[in-house]
């Protein structure tokens, strides 16, 4: 990697020193240090973009245990085994993130779907909708994104 690297003050690249700030690491998110021993400047940079105050690779390290089913003591085993850094400390804030975002998504879907049964329904937003189980007994009808409705 070091063949890759130039200062970015001198344009050498020799002479270039690469290391990682272990104080400042934040999960799986590492501070590089280039260190350019030519001119003497120095510059840093963390190997994630950070977004809503958080690491992506932390984000994406949560979505992921999420997505089958783990939190963060399989994070911390799925870490050492593949010789990560530990996930972040923090891990289960991660998940209220996720929480929030899943909320907003799945209201605007709900949002689109009433709006849908209702120009489905001659503009009409007077429609029944079952969610007791009965909707078995009833004429039913679908709409799109898995809403149902039926008609009494
Ligand atoms: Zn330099």
């Amino acid at each position: 990697m070091k063949n890759l690297l130039c200062c970015k003050y001198c344009c050498s690249s020799e002479k270039i020193e690469l290391r990682e700030d272990l104080k400042s690491r934040r999960g799986l998110a590492v501070s590089l240090e280039i260190i350019c021993h030519n001119c003497g400047e120095s510059t840093s940079t963390m190997s994630s973009k950070i977004s809503n105050k958080c690491y992506d690779v932390n984000l994406r390290l949560t979505y992921g245990m999420r997505a089958i089913g783990k939190g963060g003591a399989a994070a911390r085993i799925f870490c050492g085994l593949m010789n990560l850094p530990p996930p972040p400390a923090k891990f289960e804030r991660h998940n209220s993130l996720f929480l929030n975002v899943l909320k907003t998504i799945s209201e605007d879907s709900m949002n689109a779907a009433v709006h849908e049964a209702v120009i489905a329904n001659d503009n009409n937003s007077n429609i029944a909708v079952a969610v007791d189980g009965t909707w078995h007994k009833k004429r039913l009808f679908f709409i799109e994104r898995s809403c149902m409705c039926y008609v009494c």
